[in-house]
């Protein structure tokens, strides 16, 4: 006779929580999952996924643009916003129903509701209540708002996606990867962008040169930035809105979207009650296999606020599936985390900063701006930048950078390199691909 209805309950199924319940369901755990929206969390249906295919909706305006070089002629343009939100949306549709199916194959039992702690060991789900050995928290966040006064009248990126137009104009107030994203999305889709960040220069934490150069190509494609600059007051105008920002001045435009950092979505399902301890933003804190402080309850993804990245939810679920069913304590490795953020032109980066590598070890640098073959017949006046930070004792590659197209995806078979502790000798001994932007990194010979 089992003692709990479950081996595992988790509350979420986004990223982490369905990954953790499939995998801990592969090895005969009875495992049920609880989720009161959609299914696939975040990134499914607000985040990664439909802001890449917005990307791929903003990149053809930019093929439009380019094509005149290359012999084509391009008639009228317009975007049909609605249809483009229309097929995305069935697209995220399929997407849920594949999550359910995925669950249903593993033999997870799905609960439909929200779910709260009772005790340590007890879930209520829409009034029935269900015991487990083993509880994980995956609930995820959610985007924050400035407070200031008229913030109600803004946007976050959850209603960025489902806009029944497309603005002629918006402000962003933030100076992150969504922040960075969107601008670039509308701008290329044909709306005027102004980006208001508070600091001297946005993305703070990625390498300064990768920050100075997607500044510069922002400004070219004619997005308005702003820095030192953040919205201090918003009103409805006679036809949009009026946003009063910390330099005094005040902008007219249709729609101002919040970008400013996302929280974690803790409040409500009886963590405090139940004795786990959050820190001042709400985040649950775990230890380094997710445990929280009470022992047979976990948290992973973003209600952890560690590193708030789908695939790192993903990896922080698989190290908890084997700790908890595969008998093989497992604790994340955070270490040379590649990112991406979709701004156009993208970026891609791995490893230390310049300013990070600084701190502990004696560097070279070795860095390479060139315009993309592409754009020697297409006209545009963009730059791609590369950089490598290399350790001058050892030898080692310490970090990865670019700013280009297709920065994510070359971006990716670097990180491997790094993982394995690639020297520089061994990029250099590297053949490269003729002609690609990514031969790059393997020919920079000279540290700057
Ligand atoms: P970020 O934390 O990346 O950026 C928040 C921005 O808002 C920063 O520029 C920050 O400024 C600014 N900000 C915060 N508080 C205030 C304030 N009170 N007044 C003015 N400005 C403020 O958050 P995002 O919302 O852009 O994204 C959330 C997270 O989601 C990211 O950190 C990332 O982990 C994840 N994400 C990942 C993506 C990807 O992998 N491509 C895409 C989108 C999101 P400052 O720097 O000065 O603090």
């Amino acid at each position: 006779m089992n003692r709990y209805d479950y081996d595992l309950l988790t509350i979420g199924a986004g990223s982490g929580g369905v990954r953790a319940a499939r995998m801990a369901a592969t090895t005969g755990a009875r495992v049920a999952i609880a989720e009161d929206r959609r299914l696939g969390g975040t990134c499914v249906n607000v985040g990664c996924v439909p802001k890449k295919l917005l990307v791929y909706a903003a990149q053809f305006g930019e093929a439009f643009d380019d094509a005149g070089g290359f012999g084509w002629s391009v008639g009228a343009r317009h975007i049909d916003w609605r249809q483009l939100i229309a097929n995305k949306d069935r697209e995220i549709e399929r997407l849920n129903g594949i999550y359910g199916k995925l669950l249903d194959d593993s033999g997870v039992t799905l609960y439909r509701g929200s779910a709260r702690l009772l005790d340590r060991h007890t879930v209520e789900i829409e009034e029935k209540t269900y015991t487990a050995e083993h509880i994980l928290v995956a609930t995820g966040g959610r985007p924050s708002r400035l407070d200031i006064p008229g913030a109600e009248l803004a946007i976050t990126s959850d209603e960025a996606f489902a806009l029944e137009e497309l603005p002629e104009s918006v402000l962003i107030a933030g100076g992150g990867y969504i922040a960075v994203e969107f601008a670039g999305i509308f701008n290329s889709l044909g709306s005027a962008v102004a980006l208001h960040y508070r600091g001297p220069m946005f993305l703070r934490g990625f390498d300064a040169d990768i920050r100075s150069t997607l500044a510069e190509e922002m400004k070219k494609r004619g997005i308005d930035l702003r820095f030192e600059c953040c919205p201090d007051a918003i009103k409805r105008g006679t036809t949009g809105l009026k946003v009063h920002d910390s330099t005094g001045s005040t902008t007219d435009v249709d729609q101002i979207l919040m970008a400013v950092g996302r929280v974690p979505r803790t409040a409500g399902i009886g963590l405090e009650e139940v004795g786990i301890e959050l820190n001042t933003k709400g985040a649950v804190v775990v230890d380094a296999y997710s445990r929280t402080c009470v022992p047979n309850i976990y948290a992973v993804g973003d209600c952890t606020d560690r590193m708030n990245l789908t695939p790192v939810a993903i990896g922080e679920a698989m190290a908890l599936v084997d700790t908890l069913f595969h008998n093989r304590p497992t604790a994340m490795d955070y270490s040379n985390i590649p990112t991406a953020v979709f701004s156009q032109p993208n970026i891609g980066t791995v490893g230390l900063t310049e300013e990070q590598a600084r701190q502990n070890h004696t560097i070279s640098v070795y860095r390479s701006t060139f315009r993309p073959m592409k754009h020697t017949m297409s006209g545009r006046e963009e730059k791609t930048m590369m950089k490598l930070i290399v350790d001058s004792e050892n030898d080692r590659v310490l970090g990865v950078h670019m700013v280009g197209p297709d920065a994510g995806e070359i971006v990716q078979g670097m990180a491997i390199a790094l993982k394995c502790g690639a020297t520089k000798a061994q990029f250099d001994a590297t053949v490269g691909i003729h002609p690609t932007a990514a031969e790059e990194f393997v020919t920079m010979r000279d540290p700057i």
